[in-house]
């Protein structure tokens, strides 16, 4: 954003300073301002980039400045160039949906979104026996001589998405999932009513139609033709004479997205083969359900402050030149978050740099609201970094930051960004976050209320502690605890 070469030449001969020495890290105080986090965050979040929801021309925009500015400030690429795009498929709910349950000439039908809803990501007719499941988990008997439609009970621990995977695995050619109506999530109800397109990443294997359907309304679809109700829990059986058809209507298209990193290359031989990943969610949740008039959800906090932030901190590490940091350090932008981390979901499964060298992850997720004096380090306690991330805040008292854990334990915020998606594969990481308010996820969360001076002081400290770990001796290492909950998924 401005010329810094300059600048700190003029200070170096009339101050007779170098253009960095501790403490005080001039070239952090001088290049991430206020200003530029200003200037970042009105353009990512003006309403011409249209709330940058993936896939969208808007996002696209957000990913040429960010590739742009990648290589002005001196960023190498990857071996894939800046930009990686991966595929997403879009399905998007019709209105054929069909259910019916058929014995012999008799037939009752369910009514769509009142009896049953459909699921996304499959469309098509199919017709079959009613083998019942069960509820344990997803699995059940090995193919069927005949065309099969599985009933499985939805319970909490398991997705609809695994559900529909095994029985596409068995041979099955559809799925009802019984679901107690009362006993939906909130968010899965929303967004079956609405009939919302859904997205997911374009290399999901194909499965088979599956809808999930209402206990009574099955119940009494059986009841009518004499069946027997539906077992309960573990049982597995064939319903006898029972028939199955299902209509799935959805309109699939296959679409693409962006994920944009830039490198500032080590200069520690030994290593410079290793990274620090300094990540940020440059979508949001684009053009929705208008509220007061405004259907542009310009994600300013959520998360234009992060990706700005991230620009800013790699605009003055890049600066360093022959002093930069020991390890190279990544500088990531991610798009889908907000359709379930799938950027980032991609990103390590195709990874443009082997994961393995990949040190830690600083993710910067929502930077510009709430407390001024304050930021929220989630993930602190699982490894090292915590300790190392309040060490650096100590360090810098000029940014008047204080450090604190994870404030809201119960909403489980650590699986709810992209740093959970690089912490599963095993990479240490923490995500810098000032908590949600009352425009979260709303066309409110406009740049007229982002903090802009603290935002620059959180850039600052994420700016340390980048370096702080990419010029560490060693490795981060996670806290056994930690690994066994994030990496090993146990609770
Ligand atoms: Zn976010």
């Amino acid at each position: 954003m401005r010329r810094r070469v300059m600048a700190c030449a003029i200070l170096a001969a009339t101050l007779g300073l170098g253009c960095r020495g501790a403490p005080g890290t001039p070239a952090a105080d001088r290049d991430i301002t206020r200003e530029d986090m200003r200037a970042r965050i009105s353009f990512l979040a003006a309403d011409r980039l249209r709330g940058r929801g993936t896939p969208s021309e808007g996002l696209d925009i957000a990913a040429a400045y960010i590739e742009s500015e990648f290589r002005r400030m001196g960023l190498n690429p990857s071996k894939s160039g800046y930009t990686q795009r991966y595929q997403l498929v879009m399905s998007d709910m019709g209105d054929g949906w069909s259910l019916a349950l058929r014995r012999g000439s008799r037939r009752a039908t369910l009514r769509n979104r009142t009896d049953f809803w459909g699921l996304p990501w499959t469309a098509g007719s199919v017709e079959g026996r009613l083998r019942f499941v069960g509820s344990a988990s997803p699995g059940g008997p090995a193919e069927d001589d005949e065309p099969t439609i599985w009933v499985a009970r939805l319970s909490p621990s398991t997705m609809p998405r695994d559900w529909q995977r095994a029985a596409s695995a068995a041979g099955a050619v559809g799925l009802l999932l019984v679901t107690p109506s009362e006993g939906l999530e909130p968010q899965v109800r929303h967004w079956l009513s609405e009939g919302e397109a859904m997205y997911e990443l374009g290399d999901i294997e194909v499965s088979v139609p599956a809808a999930m359907v209402s206990e009574e309304a099955l119940t009494a679809a059986m009841e009518e033709l004499g069946l027997d109700a539906p077992p309960e829990a573990q049982d597995d059986g064939l319903a006898p004479g029972g028939q199955l058809s299902l209509a799935a209507d959805l309109t699939v298209e296959t679409l693409s997205a962006p994920n944009v990193l830039g490198i500032i290359r080590g200069r520690d031989r030994r290593l410079r083969n290793e990274y620090v990943l300094v990540s940020a969610h440059m979508d949001g949740l684009g053009v929705g359900f208008a509220v007061d008039g405004d259907s542009i959800y310009n994600g300013a906090d959520d998360n234009a402050s992060g990706t700005a932030a991230i620009l800013e901190v790699a605009e003055a590490m890049a600066e360093l030149k022959d002093e930069g940091p020991r390890r190279s350090v990544a500088f990531l932008a991610v798009s889908g978050e907000e359709r379930g981390l799938l950027g980032s979901a991609w990103f390590v499964e195709h990874p443009p740099i082997p994961l393995e060298r990949i040190v830690a992850n600083v993710n910067i997720d929502m930077i510009g609201r709430n407390w001024e004096d304050t930021i929220a380090v989630v993930g602190k306690p699982y490894s090292s970094l915590g300790a190392l991330v309040d060490s650096v805040a100590m360090a810098h008292p000029e940014l008047g930051l204080t450090t604190v854990d994870d404030q809201w334990p119960a909403d489980g915020f650590f699986f709810r960004s992209d740093h959970f998606n690089f912490a599963r594969k095993g990479i240490p990481a923490v995500f810098f976050f000032n908590g949600v308010h009352a425009d979260y996820h709303r066309p409110s969360d406009e740049v007229d209320k982002i903090k802009f001076e603290k935002a620059s002081r959180i850039a600052r400290l994420v700016y340390e502690v980048a370096l702080a770990i990419a010029n560490a001796d060693d490795r981060p290492t996670w806290d056994p605890e930690g690994r066994r909950r994030i990496v090993e998924g146990e609770q």
